[in-house]
């Protein structure tokens, strides 16, 4: 399976994430999702908040959240610059609930001073941290 992969680089202001050959992926493209293979043609696209699927070298399905970005696919590389980036089993499930939690409860208030875009993002990255934790099916 070696000569049909290429290689995913996942990149956040605090660290890298990833950086492998996979056979696959699938990224929260702002417009619907982006499937990926060897020899995509050059690509520039910004990301949603979402989930990145993606199958290694050896064929094992994982998933990371991105909290939005960009990615840029070119020479059979793809390149993720995300502004934050987990992988599934890194994830605190409990800390994604209770942000999940507190996000809904400010998006049910309705005052001036609730910032509803700001509670609406992050409710977004709640949920595509918890979808993240999820066995692929
Ligand atoms: P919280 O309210 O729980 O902090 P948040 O959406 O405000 O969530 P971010 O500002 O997006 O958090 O992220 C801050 C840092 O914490 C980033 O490095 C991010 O990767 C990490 N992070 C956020 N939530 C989780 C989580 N549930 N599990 C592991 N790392 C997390």
């Amino acid at each position: 399976m070696a000569e049909s992969t290429f290689m995913l680089e996942v990149v956040t202001p605090e660290r890298i994430l990833y950086r492998d050959e996979i056979q696959f992926m699938v990224a929260p493209g702002i417009e619907g999702e982006l499937g990926i293979m060897k020899n995509h043609a050059p690509l520039v696209a910004a990301l949603n908040i979402g989930v990145l699927r993606y199958q290694t070298s050896t064929g094992a399905a994982k998933r990371m959240a991105i909290s939005g970005g960009f990615m840029e696919v070119i020479d059979n590389g793809a390149r993720v610059l995300a502004e934050t980036a987990e992988h599934g089993d890194e994830i605190d499930v409990l800390r994604a609930k209770a942000a999940k939690e507190r996000a809904e409860k400010r998006l049910e208030v309705k005052s001036e001073e609730i910032n509803h875009a700001r509670a609406k993002m992050s409710l977004q990255r709640a949920i595509a941290r918890i979808r993240a934790t999820e066995k692929p099916i």
